[in-house]
């Protein structure tokens, strides 16, 4: 799963990673990985002492790992990816037009898009998705990990700042 920040500017968003990365490793849901050498490699932190008290399913230890992603990128919930519903109507975006307005995000900034049904209008991000995509410049990436408390998963978006937004995976 992805908790990721979509109002950062590049320079907020590299500040910002500092603070929430001395934020998730001084209470111990994070530890530096021992084990990552590479900078560009996945895996930069592993679950720490205090992660279990994250988590809302049973704790299966092993394998989890984290990154504090910074830099702009579309996060998306891969091949379980669904495009969003309207915030006024529900009716949902063609998976088509949803890719190519991702990368108008990406190139320009975030697109303002128009509802064929209602003709509602709302900025891309404000059309969200369980399993949706989005640009950030930052996100707290939790891979192969069990479900996380909701109030956790909410105080580390309102420190991202901003709106923020989840990504969820299936496995
Ligand atoms: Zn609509």
């Amino acid at each position: 799963m992805y908790v990721l920040a979509l109002d950062l500017s590049a320079d907020e968003a590299r500040v910002r990673r500092a603070e929430i990365v001395r934020w998730l490793t001084d209470q111990g849901t994070l530890i530096l990985n021992p084990r990552h050498v590479r900078p560009r490699d996945s895996g930069e932190f592993l679950a720490g002492p205090g992660a279990e008290a994250r988590a809302t399913d049973e704790w299966l230890s092993g394998g989890h790992e984290a990154d504090v992603l910074c830099g702009r990128d579309v996060y998306s919930a891969m091949e379980s990816f669904e495009p969003p519903p309207c915030p006024g109507c529900g009716s949902q975006l063609a998976v088509e037009d949803h890719l190519e307005l991702l990368r108008v995000w990406e190139r320009d900034g975030e697109p303002t898009v128009t509802c064929d049904a209602c003709r509602g209008s709302a900025p891309l991000g404000d059309w969200e998705s369980e399993y949706g995509a989005y640009v950030a410049e930052l996100a707290v990436s939790f891979e192969n990990w069990p479900g996380l408390k909701g109030e956790f998963v909410a105080e580390l978006g309102s420190r991202l700042g901003g709106r923020w937004r989840t990504v969820m995976s299936r496995y």
